[in-house]
Protein backbone atom coordinates (compact mmCIF):
# COMPACT_ATOMS: atom_id res chain seq x y z
CA UNK A 1 0.00 0.00 0.00
CA UNK A 2 1.41 3.41 -1.03
CA UNK A 3 0.42 6.98 1.04
CA UNK A 4 0.35 8.66 -2.91
CA UNK A 5 0.41 6.57 -6.37
CA UNK A 6 1.74 9.86 -8.64
CA UNK A 7 0.46 9.71 -12.24
CA UNK A 8 2.92 11.15 -14.31
CA UNK A 9 7.06 11.63 -13.82
CA UNK A 10 7.18 14.97 -15.05
CA UNK A 11 8.19 18.37 -13.18
CA UNK A 12 4.85 18.62 -10.82
CA UNK A 13 4.76 14.53 -10.29
CA UNK A 14 8.40 14.47 -9.46
CA UNK A 15 8.71 17.86 -7.26
CA UNK A 16 5.67 16.32 -5.09
CA UNK A 17 6.72 12.85 -4.81
CA UNK A 18 10.44 14.19 -3.83
CA UNK A 19 8.93 16.38 -1.36
CA UNK A 20 6.06 13.08 0.08
CA UNK A 21 9.06 11.21 0.13
CA UNK A 22 11.63 13.39 1.93
CA UNK A 23 8.78 13.47 4.47
CA UNK A 24 8.28 9.71 5.02
CA UNK A 25 5.70 8.92 3.06
CA UNK A 26 5.56 6.26 0.63
CA UNK A 27 4.68 6.93 -3.26
CA UNK A 28 4.57 5.18 -6.61
CA UNK A 29 5.52 6.96 -9.29
CA UNK A 30 3.67 5.89 -13.00
CA UNK A 31 4.06 7.45 -16.28
CA UNK A 32 2.95 6.21 -19.75
CA UNK A 33 5.83 7.26 -21.38
CA UNK A 34 9.35 5.13 -21.73
CA UNK A 35 11.64 7.80 -19.51
CA UNK A 36 11.16 10.19 -16.41
CA UNK A 37 11.09 14.22 -17.07
CA UNK A 38 7.47 14.48 -18.96
CA UNK A 39 8.35 17.56 -21.48
CA UNK A 40 11.50 18.61 -19.71
CA UNK A 41 13.22 15.63 -20.57
CA UNK A 42 16.45 15.66 -22.44
CA UNK A 43 19.01 12.84 -24.23
CA UNK A 44 22.58 12.98 -24.38
CA UNK A 45 23.03 12.18 -28.50
CA UNK A 46 26.78 12.49 -29.61
CA UNK A 47 27.57 14.10 -26.31
CA UNK A 48 24.37 16.60 -26.71
CA UNK A 49 21.68 17.21 -24.22
CA UNK A 50 18.77 17.30 -26.72
CA UNK A 51 15.43 19.12 -25.15
CA UNK A 52 13.58 16.12 -26.56
CA UNK A 53 10.36 18.41 -26.06
CA UNK A 54 10.83 21.52 -27.45
CA UNK A 55 13.42 23.89 -26.27
CA UNK A 56 13.39 24.36 -22.42
CA UNK A 57 15.00 27.25 -20.67
CA UNK A 58 14.69 27.75 -16.92
CA UNK A 59 13.94 31.02 -15.69
CA UNK A 60 12.10 32.71 -12.75
CA UNK A 61 11.78 35.69 -10.45
CA UNK A 62 12.03 33.70 -7.04
CA UNK A 63 14.40 33.31 -5.36
CA UNK A 64 12.91 30.36 -3.55
CA UNK A 65 12.15 28.73 -6.16
CA UNK A 66 15.80 28.98 -8.01
CA UNK A 67 17.50 28.02 -4.69
CA UNK A 68 14.95 24.64 -4.87
CA UNK A 69 16.15 23.65 -8.37
CA UNK A 70 19.60 24.19 -7.74
CA UNK A 71 19.82 21.51 -4.75
CA UNK A 72 19.52 19.60 -8.13
CA UNK A 73 21.38 20.61 -10.72
CA UNK A 74 23.45 23.33 -11.47
CA UNK A 75 22.87 25.91 -13.57
CA UNK A 76 25.04 27.82 -16.36
CA UNK A 77 24.71 31.26 -17.82
CA UNK A 78 22.98 31.06 -21.01
CA UNK A 79 20.61 33.56 -21.70
CA UNK A 80 17.45 32.73 -24.23
CA UNK A 81 17.98 35.46 -27.04
CA UNK A 82 16.12 33.71 -29.77
CA UNK A 83 16.28 35.77 -33.80
CA UNK A 84 13.61 35.82 -35.97
CA UNK A 85 13.74 34.50 -39.50
CA UNK A 86 11.12 36.42 -41.63
CA UNK A 87 11.78 35.32 -45.38
CA UNK A 88 15.22 35.83 -44.93
CA UNK A 89 15.34 38.82 -42.90
CA UNK A 90 16.97 38.19 -39.76
CA UNK A 91 15.59 40.17 -36.69
CA UNK A 92 16.51 40.18 -32.64
CA UNK A 93 13.77 38.68 -29.82
CA UNK A 94 11.73 40.32 -28.11
CA UNK A 95 10.86 43.46 -29.54
CA UNK A 96 13.79 45.85 -28.22
CA UNK A 97 15.58 48.74 -30.06
CA UNK A 98 17.70 46.07 -31.97
CA UNK A 99 14.31 45.21 -33.61
CA UNK A 100 12.93 48.91 -34.13
CA UNK A 101 16.56 49.82 -35.37
CA UNK A 102 16.41 46.96 -37.96
CA UNK A 103 13.11 47.01 -39.18
CA UNK A 104 12.81 51.21 -39.29
CA UNK A 105 16.04 52.78 -38.70
CA UNK A 106 14.91 53.98 -35.87
CA UNK A 107 17.68 54.99 -33.63
CA UNK A 108 16.31 56.21 -30.13
CA UNK A 109 13.60 54.76 -28.07
CA UNK A 110 12.12 58.20 -28.56
CA UNK A 111 11.67 57.96 -32.23
CA UNK A 112 10.55 53.82 -31.53
CA UNK A 113 7.62 54.65 -29.54
CA UNK A 114 6.44 57.67 -31.99
CA UNK A 115 6.71 54.51 -34.93
CA UNK A 116 4.39 52.37 -32.80
CA UNK A 117 2.69 54.93 -31.78
CA UNK A 118 1.75 55.98 -35.04
CA UNK A 119 1.01 52.67 -36.21
CA UNK A 120 -1.37 52.34 -33.15
CA UNK A 121 -3.36 55.09 -33.65
CA UNK A 122 -3.64 54.27 -37.75
CA UNK A 123 -5.34 50.43 -36.27
CA UNK A 124 -7.75 52.85 -33.91
CA UNK A 125 -7.25 50.29 -31.46
CA UNK A 126 -8.11 51.63 -27.75
CA UNK A 127 -9.10 48.91 -25.56
CA UNK A 128 -7.01 45.59 -27.39
CA UNK A 129 -9.61 42.70 -27.16
CA UNK A 130 -8.10 39.73 -28.80
CA UNK A 131 -4.18 38.26 -29.56
CA UNK A 132 -4.13 40.26 -32.62
CA UNK A 133 -5.67 44.13 -31.49
CA UNK A 134 -3.25 43.71 -28.30
CA UNK A 135 0.27 42.68 -30.71
CA UNK A 136 -0.33 45.96 -32.61
CA UNK A 137 -1.40 48.05 -29.86
CA UNK A 138 2.15 46.69 -28.16
CA UNK A 139 4.40 46.87 -31.05
CA UNK A 140 2.35 48.08 -34.19
CA UNK A 141 1.49 46.63 -37.56
CA UNK A 142 4.65 46.17 -38.92
CA UNK A 143 6.15 43.70 -36.23
CA UNK A 144 2.35 42.16 -35.82
CA UNK A 145 2.39 41.10 -39.82
CA UNK A 146 6.47 40.30 -40.26
CA UNK A 147 6.96 38.86 -36.59
CA UNK A 148 3.62 37.51 -34.85
CA UNK A 149 0.66 36.91 -37.38
CA UNK A 150 2.24 33.87 -39.00
CA UNK A 151 4.09 32.38 -35.91
CA UNK A 152 0.86 32.85 -33.72
CA UNK A 153 -1.66 31.16 -36.33
CA UNK A 154 0.62 28.23 -37.04
CA UNK A 155 1.93 27.83 -33.72
CA UNK A 156 -2.03 27.78 -32.73
CA UNK A 157 -3.59 26.68 -35.47
CA UNK A 158 -6.31 29.84 -35.35
CA UNK A 159 -6.86 33.17 -36.43
CA UNK A 160 -4.98 36.10 -34.12
CA UNK A 161 -8.65 37.59 -33.44
CA UNK A 162 -9.64 34.34 -32.12
CA UNK A 163 -6.70 33.95 -29.36
CA UNK A 164 -6.64 35.59 -26.08
CA UNK A 165 -4.09 38.78 -25.33
CA UNK A 166 -2.40 37.46 -23.07
CA UNK A 167 -0.04 34.92 -25.16
CA UNK A 168 1.55 37.59 -26.78
CA UNK A 169 2.07 39.58 -22.91
CA UNK A 170 4.39 36.55 -22.61
CA UNK A 171 6.93 38.24 -24.32
CA UNK A 172 8.88 41.57 -23.34
CA UNK A 173 8.77 44.77 -25.25
CA UNK A 174 11.67 46.69 -24.27
CA UNK A 175 13.05 50.59 -26.00
CA UNK A 176 16.57 49.34 -24.94
CA UNK A 177 19.11 47.68 -26.52
CA UNK A 178 18.44 44.21 -24.81
CA UNK A 179 17.96 41.10 -27.02
CA UNK A 180 16.71 39.09 -23.49
CA UNK A 181 14.05 37.16 -23.94
CA UNK A 182 13.16 36.68 -20.56
CA UNK A 183 12.68 39.66 -17.62
CA UNK A 184 13.16 37.36 -14.79
CA UNK A 185 16.12 37.51 -11.92
CA UNK A 186 17.39 34.24 -12.70
CA UNK A 187 17.83 32.41 -16.00
CA UNK A 188 19.71 29.36 -17.22
CA UNK A 189 20.10 25.37 -18.58
CA UNK A 190 21.23 22.77 -16.08
CA UNK A 191 24.48 21.49 -16.83
CA UNK A 192 24.04 17.87 -18.03
CA UNK A 193 20.40 18.40 -18.86
CA UNK A 194 16.99 18.61 -17.12
CA UNK A 195 16.92 14.37 -16.86
CA UNK A 196 19.36 14.58 -14.31
CA UNK A 197 17.01 17.34 -11.85
CA UNK A 198 14.43 14.64 -12.30
CA UNK A 199 16.43 11.37 -11.40
CA UNK A 200 17.56 13.40 -8.65
CA UNK A 201 14.15 13.79 -7.10
CA UNK A 202 13.32 10.73 -7.66
CA UNK A 203 16.19 9.06 -5.99
CA UNK A 204 14.68 6.39 -3.56
CA UNK A 205 11.18 6.31 -5.23
CA UNK A 206 9.51 3.42 -6.71
CA UNK A 207 9.04 4.58 -10.79
CA UNK A 208 6.65 2.68 -13.15
CA UNK A 209 7.07 3.52 -16.84
CA UNK A 210 5.18 2.74 -20.02
CA UNK A 211 2.05 2.59 -17.57
CA UNK A 212 -1.18 4.17 -18.74
CA UNK A 213 -3.45 4.62 -15.61
CA UNK A 214 -6.22 4.64 -17.38
CA UNK A 215 -5.38 1.01 -18.67
CA UNK A 216 -5.35 -0.10 -15.11
CA UNK A 217 -7.15 2.71 -13.01
CA UNK A 218 -9.05 0.51 -10.47
CA UNK A 219 -5.92 -1.52 -9.99
CA UNK A 220 -3.73 1.41 -9.19
CA UNK A 221 -6.10 3.34 -7.39
CA UNK A 222 -6.26 0.52 -4.88
CA UNK A 223 -2.85 0.52 -4.06
CA UNK A 224 -2.81 4.47 -3.01
CA UNK A 225 -4.52 6.29 -0.14
CA UNK A 226 -4.21 9.19 -2.18
CA UNK A 227 -3.69 9.98 -6.12
CA UNK A 228 -1.64 12.97 -7.54
CA UNK A 229 -3.06 13.27 -11.32
CA UNK A 230 -0.99 15.40 -13.43
CA UNK A 231 -2.46 13.81 -16.92
CA UNK A 232 -5.15 15.40 -19.19
CA UNK A 233 -8.23 16.45 -16.77
CA UNK A 234 -11.33 15.57 -19.47
CA UNK A 235 -10.08 12.41 -19.93
CA UNK A 236 -10.31 11.71 -15.85
CA UNK A 237 -13.57 12.76 -15.91
CA UNK A 238 -14.27 10.61 -19.26
CA UNK A 239 -14.74 13.85 -21.53
CA UNK A 240 -17.95 14.15 -19.72
CA UNK A 241 -18.21 17.98 -20.22
CA UNK A 242 -16.51 17.63 -23.87
CA UNK A 243 -13.19 17.23 -24.96
CA UNK A 244 -10.45 20.47 -24.25
CA UNK A 245 -8.19 21.60 -26.98
CA UNK A 246 -4.76 21.06 -27.07
CA UNK A 247 -2.21 21.94 -29.35
CA UNK A 248 0.61 19.24 -30.02
CA UNK A 249 3.98 19.31 -32.21
CA UNK A 250 5.86 17.10 -34.12
CA UNK A 251 9.82 17.47 -33.86
CA UNK A 252 11.69 16.56 -36.56
CA UNK A 253 15.44 15.76 -35.12
CA UNK A 254 18.69 15.56 -37.17
CA UNK A 255 21.99 14.57 -36.17
CA UNK A 256 24.14 16.87 -38.74
CA UNK A 257 28.01 14.79 -39.52
CA UNK A 258 28.57 18.06 -42.32
CA UNK A 259 28.56 20.53 -39.91
CA UNK A 260 28.88 21.60 -36.09
CA UNK A 261 27.20 24.78 -36.40
CA UNK A 262 23.81 25.14 -38.83
CA UNK A 263 22.55 27.96 -37.79
CA UNK A 264 24.80 30.16 -34.75
CA UNK A 265 22.09 30.63 -32.47
CA UNK A 266 20.03 27.90 -30.02
CA UNK A 267 16.55 29.39 -31.06
CA UNK A 268 15.35 30.70 -34.91
CA UNK A 269 11.66 31.60 -35.25
CA UNK A 270 10.39 31.34 -38.81
CA UNK A 271 7.66 33.90 -38.75
CA UNK A 272 6.26 33.49 -41.82
CA UNK A 273 3.18 31.41 -42.39
CA UNK A 274 4.59 29.59 -45.55
CA UNK A 275 7.15 27.40 -43.58
CA UNK A 276 5.29 25.00 -41.89
CA UNK A 277 7.37 24.41 -39.15
CA UNK A 278 7.32 27.26 -36.08
CA UNK A 279 11.22 27.53 -35.33
CA UNK A 280 14.76 25.65 -35.00
CA UNK A 281 16.82 24.45 -32.43
CA UNK A 282 20.36 24.04 -32.12
CA UNK A 283 20.47 22.04 -28.62
CA UNK A 284 24.73 22.66 -28.15
CA UNK A 285 24.61 25.95 -28.08
CA UNK A 286 22.30 25.95 -24.89
CA UNK A 287 25.23 24.72 -23.08
CA UNK A 288 27.88 26.02 -25.74
CA UNK A 289 28.60 22.58 -26.69
CA UNK A 290 31.75 22.56 -28.93
CA UNK A 291 31.51 18.78 -30.49
CA UNK A 292 32.65 17.96 -34.03
CA UNK A 293 28.96 17.46 -34.90
CA UNK A 294 25.72 19.29 -34.78
CA UNK A 295 21.94 18.36 -33.79
CA UNK A 296 18.64 20.76 -34.73
CA UNK A 297 15.19 19.60 -34.66
CA UNK A 298 12.49 21.80 -36.60
CA UNK A 299 9.22 22.12 -34.47
CA UNK A 300 5.54 21.35 -36.59
CA UNK A 301 2.84 22.79 -34.61
CA UNK A 302 -0.77 20.73 -34.96
CA UNK A 303 -4.20 20.09 -33.22
CA UNK A 304 -4.14 17.49 -30.38
CA UNK A 305 -5.71 14.10 -31.12
CA UNK A 306 -5.65 11.01 -30.13
CA UNK A 307 -2.01 9.07 -30.49
CA UNK A 308 -0.22 12.99 -30.16
CA UNK A 309 1.11 14.69 -27.28
CA UNK A 310 -1.31 17.29 -25.69
CA UNK A 311 1.36 20.20 -25.04
CA UNK A 312 -0.09 23.13 -25.00
CA UNK A 313 -3.47 23.97 -23.60
CA UNK A 314 -5.78 26.69 -25.65
CA UNK A 315 -7.48 28.80 -23.05
CA UNK A 316 -10.08 30.54 -24.79
CA UNK A 317 -13.41 30.90 -23.75
CA UNK A 318 -14.75 27.87 -25.01
CA UNK A 319 -12.04 25.70 -23.58
CA UNK A 320 -11.99 28.09 -20.65
CA UNK A 321 -15.77 27.38 -19.95
CA UNK A 322 -15.34 24.03 -20.21
CA UNK A 323 -11.91 23.42 -17.75
CA UNK A 324 -14.05 25.29 -15.49
CA UNK A 325 -16.87 22.64 -15.20
CA UNK A 326 -14.04 20.14 -14.96
CA UNK A 327 -12.26 21.90 -11.87
CA UNK A 328 -15.70 22.30 -9.85
CA UNK A 329 -15.42 18.58 -9.97
CA UNK A 330 -11.37 18.36 -9.10
CA UNK A 331 -12.43 21.04 -6.12
CA UNK A 332 -14.62 18.27 -4.36
CA UNK A 333 -12.43 15.30 -4.50
CA UNK A 334 -10.88 15.07 -1.38
CA UNK A 335 -8.67 11.98 -2.27
CA UNK A 336 -7.56 13.08 -5.28
CA UNK A 337 -5.31 16.47 -6.22
CA UNK A 338 -4.96 18.06 -9.51
CA UNK A 339 -1.79 19.71 -10.95
CA UNK A 340 1.07 20.32 -13.58
CA UNK A 341 -0.10 22.01 -17.20
CA UNK A 342 -2.44 19.51 -18.14
CA UNK A 343 -4.59 18.47 -15.09
CA UNK A 344 -5.11 22.35 -14.31
CA UNK A 345 -5.26 23.48 -17.87
CA UNK A 346 -2.97 26.09 -17.80
CA UNK A 347 -0.16 27.95 -19.91
CA UNK A 348 2.66 27.01 -17.64
CA UNK A 349 6.36 27.73 -17.45
CA UNK A 350 8.64 25.57 -15.31
CA UNK A 351 9.49 27.51 -12.42
CA UNK A 352 5.36 28.12 -12.21
CA UNK A 353 4.73 24.28 -11.95
CA UNK A 354 7.19 23.71 -9.11
CA UNK A 355 6.04 26.71 -7.39
CA UNK A 356 2.20 25.45 -7.79
CA UNK A 357 3.97 21.67 -6.64
CA UNK A 358 5.60 23.48 -3.27
CA UNK A 359 1.99 25.24 -2.53
CA UNK A 360 0.47 21.79 -2.89
CA UNK A 361 3.22 20.19 -0.69
CA UNK A 362 2.86 22.88 1.66
CA UNK A 363 -1.17 22.89 1.81
CA UNK A 364 -0.72 18.54 1.94
CA UNK A 365 2.20 18.53 4.72
CA UNK A 366 1.49 21.86 6.35
P1 LIG B 1 4.34 17.16 -18.13
O1 LIG B 1 5.77 17.45 -18.34
O2 LIG B 1 3.44 17.13 -19.31
O3 LIG B 1 4.23 15.78 -17.34
C1 LIG B 1 3.05 15.05 -17.26
C2 LIG B 1 3.45 13.57 -17.33
O4 LIG B 1 2.28 12.79 -17.09
C3 LIG B 1 3.98 13.17 -18.70
O5 LIG B 1 5.23 12.55 -18.56
C4 LIG B 1 2.91 12.22 -19.23
O6 LIG B 1 3.45 11.16 -20.00
C5 LIG B 1 2.31 11.68 -17.94
N1 LIG B 1 0.94 11.20 -18.10
C6 LIG B 1 -0.10 11.88 -18.64
N2 LIG B 1 -1.21 11.11 -18.64
C7 LIG B 1 -0.85 9.93 -18.10
C8 LIG B 1 -1.54 8.72 -17.84
N3 LIG B 1 -2.82 8.58 -18.19
N4 LIG B 1 -0.88 7.68 -17.26
C9 LIG B 1 0.43 7.81 -16.94
N5 LIG B 1 1.14 8.92 -17.16
C10 LIG B 1 0.51 9.98 -17.73
N6 LIG B 1 8.79 26.04 -19.63
C11 LIG B 1 9.78 26.90 -19.27
O7 LIG B 1 9.86 27.29 -18.10
N7 LIG B 1 10.68 27.36 -20.19
C12 LIG B 1 10.65 26.96 -21.48
O8 LIG B 1 11.51 27.37 -22.29
C13 LIG B 1 9.64 26.05 -21.89
N8 LIG B 1 9.57 25.64 -23.17
C14 LIG B 1 8.60 24.75 -23.53
C15 LIG B 1 8.57 24.31 -24.85
C16 LIG B 1 7.61 23.40 -25.26
C17 LIG B 1 7.59 22.94 -26.68
C18 LIG B 1 6.64 22.91 -24.31
C19 LIG B 1 5.60 21.93 -24.76
C20 LIG B 1 6.68 23.34 -23.01
C21 LIG B 1 7.64 24.27 -22.60
N9 LIG B 1 7.72 24.71 -21.27
C22 LIG B 1 8.71 25.60 -20.91
C23 LIG B 1 6.74 24.28 -20.26
C24 LIG B 1 7.19 23.06 -19.46
O9 LIG B 1 7.42 21.97 -20.33
C25 LIG B 1 6.08 22.70 -18.47
O10 LIG B 1 5.78 23.78 -17.63
C26 LIG B 1 6.41 21.51 -17.56
O11 LIG B 1 7.17 20.53 -18.19
C27 LIG B 1 5.09 20.91 -17.10
O12 LIG B 1 5.31 19.86 -16.18
P2 LIG B 1 4.08 18.93 -15.79
O13 LIG B 1 4.59 17.97 -14.77
O14 LIG B 1 2.90 19.74 -15.47
O15 LIG B 1 3.66 18.20 -17.14
N1 LIG C 1 5.27 34.76 -30.70
C1 LIG C 1 5.28 35.35 -31.95
N2 LIG C 1 6.45 35.41 -32.64
C2 LIG C 1 7.60 34.92 -32.15
C3 LIG C 1 7.60 34.34 -30.88
C4 LIG C 1 6.41 34.27 -30.18
O1 LIG C 1 4.24 35.78 -32.44
O2 LIG C 1 8.65 35.00 -32.86
C5 LIG C 1 3.99 34.69 -29.99
C6 LIG C 1 3.23 33.40 -30.34
O3 LIG C 1 1.85 33.67 -30.30
C7 LIG C 1 3.63 32.49 -29.21
C8 LIG C 1 3.64 33.46 -28.03
O4 LIG C 1 4.18 34.67 -28.58
O5 LIG C 1 2.72 31.43 -29.05
C9 LIG C 1 4.45 33.02 -26.83
O6 LIG C 1 5.77 32.78 -27.22
P1 LIG C 1 6.74 31.85 -26.39
O7 LIG C 1 8.09 31.94 -27.00
O8 LIG C 1 6.60 32.18 -24.97
O9 LIG C 1 6.11 30.41 -26.72
P2 LIG C 1 6.48 28.95 -26.18
O10 LIG C 1 7.96 28.89 -26.04
O11 LIG C 1 5.71 28.75 -24.92
O12 LIG C 1 5.97 28.06 -27.30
Amino acid sequence: MYDYLVVGAGLFGSVFAHEATQRGRKCLVIDKRDHIGGNVYTENIEGINVHKYGAHIFHTNSKKIWDYVNRFAEFNRYTNSPIANYKGEIYNLPFNMNTFNKLWGVITPEEAQQKIEEQRNAANISDPKNLEEQAISLVGTDIYEKLIKGYTEKQWGRSAKELPSFIINRLPVRFTYDNNYFNDRYQGIPIGGYTVIIEKMLENIEVQLNVDFFAEREKLEAQAKKVIFTGMIDQYYDYQFGVLDYRSLQFETKVMDETDNFQGNAVVNYTDKETPFTRIIEHKHFEFGAQDKTIVTEEYPREWEQGFEPYYPINDDKNNKIYKKYKELADNESNVIFGGRLATYKYYDMHQVIGEALTTVKKEFG
